[in-house]
């Protein structure tokens, strides 16, 4: 059967996205720095090649996002927050000189280049331009004041290797190469440490990338000596301990050094989920490069919370969902899942991607950008003072503001929306394209030496419908793998006409000779569910979306921060309800507003059925653990509204499953 352009739109509910308005073609040598780099031979191939920054470019709902960031506290952080301001040691001042600086820059580099925004370019280039010229003669880099310190220089390769993409700047790869010749004759003598050893994978993702460019062997020992010197994230995820929450008495009792606290911290757990299938590329094991869906079940089975997240505040803190998760634990754990799906090219990766992408990050960010969290909740049921059930995290987690509890997520935040964008469409190793991860975009690349563009128009995650026009220089055989969301069963079309590709691990190939203005349509079902959850609790969820009951929502503003201020939230409306899991589901789609997931306007939202719960009590702003049911949760059931997880800062997202009682 064939549809006609505009009924197709009007069926997927594509209409109201972004026009398309991709200029086509690009210049042969910027067409040149967008093709993806290939691995050297030392290493094994991944299953899909990340396209270098500036390639997959935002669009529609995601660009309207990123403008949203930079508008806020990201565009704006070094204007009024000095460890990333003029004195920032990585400015050449006399302020912080640590992980501050290089954390701000790799968000606000990528964000600054896929807006291309000549503001934010400059700002970021002034750390650039300083650290470039910090090269002393032996290769070290950076603020002297911190020299012995392996971490911080990590997160500004990883700026650096970005920067290098998208500028071909020539001065990058012989730091690098400088670089990482003193790391080969020092750290023998200065092995890692404290943070260092927990995140090695971070430098060795690094080494990598310029191994693929130079091809020098010399970069795998490296490689290898930062693994052996780094701790054993594998053997600690093969042999689980950290099986309940982790309390301050726990570190006192057992009187841990601080070096022993490294391994159950939530952030460091974050960025190691990359570490067995970054290491997968030089060990070769295929057990290693697979070993992520195994690693997310055992943190879902201990510390799994209903936003795709574990939790961890700071530590690791059991399935009760009034436990929190660090924003600086959002941001790199998709940062992790970008890097790892691309090795092992499994489609679970994407689901977990988007589930933390389009529930924990704007979830805990205000609609405006310019405050944040430090620990977000499932149930959350009040943002203030109160000491909160954390492990070890102060009593100011969970408000928002400039930098609450510590400063290290208002630094790290930034990555987030920007490195999402830029992971959404990858090359495969059949030279072609792969879709990853869905959200408005627009790619431009080389495919088998050709210089291709493709849109992709989607407003998903709220909708389900994707539409995709492919253009190439000349007619160009090649396969568009697109990956097949867990639990859909999507409609193919090309050009109108229904097609029939066959599923394969996650993805569906669709092999073809692409010519200019070839459109491909997709259509999921986005069916609304009910998931199973910890302690007898359920959640809903719609594709990728979770939803949570809204509680009504008091602001009250703390004291000012320079451009932002800190804020209490309080709650005023009933909280305590338990979800009729047999009652229907009934969606109501909505436009999308000027900011994706605000709560004023929530894009989506479902009717359910609750039931109020007067035994599900809370103490100091906390709700207590769900009741799990016993015959205990019956009432008489209401409609309760759900909306997006992310339209929501106080909420309800893990429902005690409850009864309707028969009249
Ligand atoms: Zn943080």
């Amino acid at each position: 059967m064939a549809y006609s352009r505009r009924e197709f739109l009007e069926w997927s509910g594509v209409m109201g996205a972004a026009a398309f308005a991709a200029p086509l073609y690009v210049s042969a040598a910027e067409a040149s720095r967008r093709e993806p780099v290939k691995y050297e031979k030392g290493l094994e191939q991944p299953a899909f090649l990340l396209l270098p920054l500036g390639a997959v470019r935002p669009t529609g709902w995601l660009r309207r996002q990123l403008e949203v960031q930079a508008q806020g506290l990201s565009g704006h952080l070094d204007e009024t927050w000095p460890d990333v301001g003029p004195e920032s040691g990585w400015l050449g001042g006399k302020g912080e000189s640590w992980e501050r600086g290089p954390y701000f820059l790799d968000g606000l580099l990528p964000m600054a280049y896929l807006l291309e925004d000549r503001r934010l370019k400059e700002k970021s280039q002034r750390f650039i331009e300083w650290t470039l010229k910090s090269r002393r003669p032996d290769g070290l880099f950076g603020p002297t004041s911190k020299q012995e310190d392996w971490w911080p220089r990590m997160v500004m390769l990883k700026a650096l290797t970005q920067y290098q993409e998208v500028s071909g700047d020539p001065r990058v790869v012989p730091l690098m190469e400088a670089y990482f010749a003193y790391q080969r004759k020092n750290m023998p003598g200065n092995p890692l440490s404290s943070w260092a050893r927990s995140r090695w994978q971070d430098n060795v993702l690094s080494v990598y990338w310029l191994y693929n460019r130079n091809g020098e062997a010399k970069l795998l020992e490296l490689a290898k000596m930062l693994h052996d010197q780094g701790y054993d994230w594998k053997a600690m995820y093969t042999n689980f301990s950290y099986t309940r929450k982790v309390t301050r008495e726990d570190f006192d009792r057992e009187k841990h050094s601080k070096e022993e606290n490294h391994p159950s911290h939530g952030v460091n757990n974050a960025m190691a989920l990359k570490a067995v299938p970054l290491w997968s590329l030089q060990s070769k094991s295929a057990e290693d490069r697979n070993f992520l869906v195994k690693q997310w079940e055992t943190l879902d089975r201990y510390h799994g919370l209903a936003n795709g997240m574990f939790s961890a505040d700071e530590h690791f803190a059991g399935t009760n969902p009034s436990q929190g998760i660090e924003l600086c634990a959002v941001v790199e754990a998709m940062f992790s899942l970008e890097q790892a799906m691309a090795i092992s090219g499994q489609s679970a990766l994407g689901d977990r991607l988007e589930k933390i992408a389009y529930n924990a990050l704007p979830g805990t960010l205000s609609d405006d950008m310019w405050s944040h969290q430090y620990d977000q909740q499932p149930n959350q049921i009040e943002c203030g003072f109160h000491s909160k059930p954390w492990s070890t995290n102060g009593t100011e987690s969970n408000l928002f503001g400039l930098e609450p509890n510590f400063g290290c997520c208002t630094a790290n935040f930034h990555q987030g929306w920007p490195k999402l964008a830029s992971s959404l469409v990858m090359a495969s190793q059949d030279k072609g394209l792969a879709v990853m991860v869905y959200a408005p975009c627009v790619v431009s690349t080389v495919v088998r030496g050709v210089p291709v563009e493709m849109e992709v128009a989607t407003d998903y995650p709220f909708r389900g419908g994707v539409e995709m026009r492919v253009s190439s220089a000349a007619p160009l055989m090649f396969p568009l793998h697109m990956r097949v969301p867990s639990g859909e069963s999507p409609v193919f079309m090309v050009n109108g006409e229904k097609i029939s590709p066959v599923e394969h691990e996650g993805f569906v190939p669709i092999e073809r000779e692409w010519r200019r203005g070839d459109v491909l349509t997709m259509k999921m079902e986005m069916k609304p569910r009910v998931v199973e959850g910890a302690l007898g609790t359920v959640s809903v969820m719609r594709g990728p979306l979770v939803f949570s009951l809204p509680i009504r929502e008091q602001w009250t503003k703390i004291r000012d921060r320079g451009l932002t201020a800190d804020w209490q939230v309080f709650g005023e409306s009933a909280w305590n309800y338990g979800l009729v899991q047999a009652a229907e589901l009934t969606v109501r789609e909505r436009p999308i507003g000027v900011v994706p997931f605000a709560k004023a306007n929530p894009a989506v939202t479902l009717k359910a059925s609750g039931v109020r719960l007067a035994h599900w009590h809370e103490s100091d702003g906390t709700a207590d653990a769900p009741p799990e049911d016993a015959g205990k949760n019956v009432g008489s059931s209401e409609v309760v509204e759900l909306v997006p997880y992310a339209s929501t800062k106080l909420r309800v997202t893990s429902f005690p499953s409850a009864t309707e009682q028969k009249a």
